[in-house]
């Protein structure tokens, strides 16, 4: 069965404005349950865009956007906000960790605002780090951390909540290349250890390649 399916997505930023840009013309794609299936593109081709809207942040001009089997255009704002967070992962570039908060604390904290017990937030947020290897660093701040460390822990953050599905945009696209492919091994454990189906975009053909599918994103279609 499939975990994401996106038919014929069409999408122009400043539609009939000057500065129109068509980016999506059509574009199809499913992601199969327990699949990780790699985006690739040049920078521009679309990639954001696509998976915002695959993420329910953005919507389609045209198409539709299913996950886990439901169909997403009838829904309400506030549905669409409820099945986002119950449902989809995101993970980004720069990590985005809150500056404030503990390593810890940043796993902990999506799982409060979803309503889960703070003793089983913190059991949840310490097996998450002890799998990316950051166990022993759970009490530092994000700048105490190396930029390989930040990004383990924005994995673990975008899991916390156990979706079924993860949705990365270039995730170690920040780091140099040899952090970033021991980094990307690291994520790679975390979703097959953990069954999740993914979407993840890179323009990294070594660590597309590591994935079970690989897509491209060319003149608006996935092909
Ligand atoms: P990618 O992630 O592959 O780099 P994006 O989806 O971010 O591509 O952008 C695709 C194209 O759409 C680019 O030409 C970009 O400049 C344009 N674009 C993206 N977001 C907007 C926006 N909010 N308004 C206008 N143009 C946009
Ligand atoms: P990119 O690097 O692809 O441009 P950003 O991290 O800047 O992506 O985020 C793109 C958009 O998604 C922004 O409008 C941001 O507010 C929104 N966004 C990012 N993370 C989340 C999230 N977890 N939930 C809801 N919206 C988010």
């Amino acid at each position: 069965s499939e975990m994401l399916v996106l038919d014929g997505l069409t999408k122009a930023y400043n539609r009939g404005k000057p500065g129109e840009v068509t980016v999506l013309r059509g574009a199809t794609l499913s992601v199969g349950t327990g699949e990780v299936v790699a985006l690739v593109a040049p920078s521009g081709a679309g990639k954001s865009t696509l998976l915002h809207i695959a993420g329910l942040l953005d919507t389609p001009d045209e198409g539709r956007v299913a996950i886990g089997g439901m169909a997403m255009e009838g829904l309400r704002d506030r549905a669409r906000t409820e099945a986002r967070r119950r449902e989809v992962g995101f993970i980004y570039q720069f990590h985005h960790l809150l500056p404030e908060f503990t390593a810890l604390e940043n796993v902990v904290l999506p799982q409060l605002a979803n309503g889960v017990a703070r003793r089983e937030a913190e059991a949840r947020a310490r097996d998450l780090l002890g799998r990316v290897g950051v166990g022993p660093r759970e009490g530092h701040r994000p700048a105490a951390l190396s930029g390989g460390e930040q990004q383990r822990v924005a994995f673990c953050r975008a899991l916390a909540n156990a979706p079924r599905l993860l949705l990365a945009d270039e995730p170690t696209g920040n780091l140099d290349p040899g952090t970033s492919d021991q980094v990307f091994g690291v994520l790679m454990d975390l979703v097959r250890g953990t069954g999740l189906s993914a979407l993840i975009a890179t323009h990294n053909l070594e660590l597309a390649a590591r994935m079970d599918r690989v897509v491209r994103l060319d003149a608006g279609r996935v092909v």
